[in-house]
């Protein structure tokens, strides 16, 4: 996912819109398996202040999981926003603020991921009112009903 930057570096302090999708390949996060359905797709601003490039922007993505609850595999859709620096790679070691970029085009992946996934929930529901499986006997309980009795710890 690279977009090209010449214009803005010719006219600084201008804003330029973009629009840009790619499917990412498998990423491995933490403990999850992260694995898209369709392109992502970013749609934003970019603008260079003389020595720095600020992107900003809107991104969605769709990525197969498991509803923690029932286990059912469903497409969960992410919607986010973010802003991000990007400096030229020679000039200095970059630090976890800003992200490298030579040439005269941004690749914009590790920032797009990197904020992807600070938005995947730690335990995706399928649907909010999901009843999840029986604790005891296992069935589904969104579509079967069964005579265990479970004991729900109340507050
Ligand atoms: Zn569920
Ligand atoms: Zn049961």
């Amino acid at each position: 996912m690279r977009i090209r930057v010449a214009n803005a570096i010719r006219q600084t302090g201008e804003l330029f819109p973009f629009e840009t999708a790619e499917l990412f390949s498998d990423q491995v996060y933490g403990e999850r398996n992260i694995s898209f359905t369709e392109p992502v797709t970013v749609s934003g601003t970019y603008v260079y202040d003389g020595k720095a490039f600020t992107v900003s922007g809107k991104a969605e993505a769709s990525i197969s999981t498991e509803c923690a609850r029932c286990t059912k595999p469903f497409v969960e859709r992410i919607a986010f926003s973010f802003s991000e620096r990007f400096v030229k790679g020679e000039d200095e070691a970059s630090d976890d603020e800003t992200y490298p970029y030579s040439g005269d085009e941004l690749l914009l992946d590790k920032a797009v991921l990197d904020n992807l996934f600070l938005e995947i929930p730690i335990a995706s529901i399928c649907r909010e009112d999901c009843k999840g499986l029986c604790p005891v006997c296992g069935v589904d309980r969104n579509t079967t009903t069964c005579d265990c009795t479970i004991e729900e710890a109340e507050g």
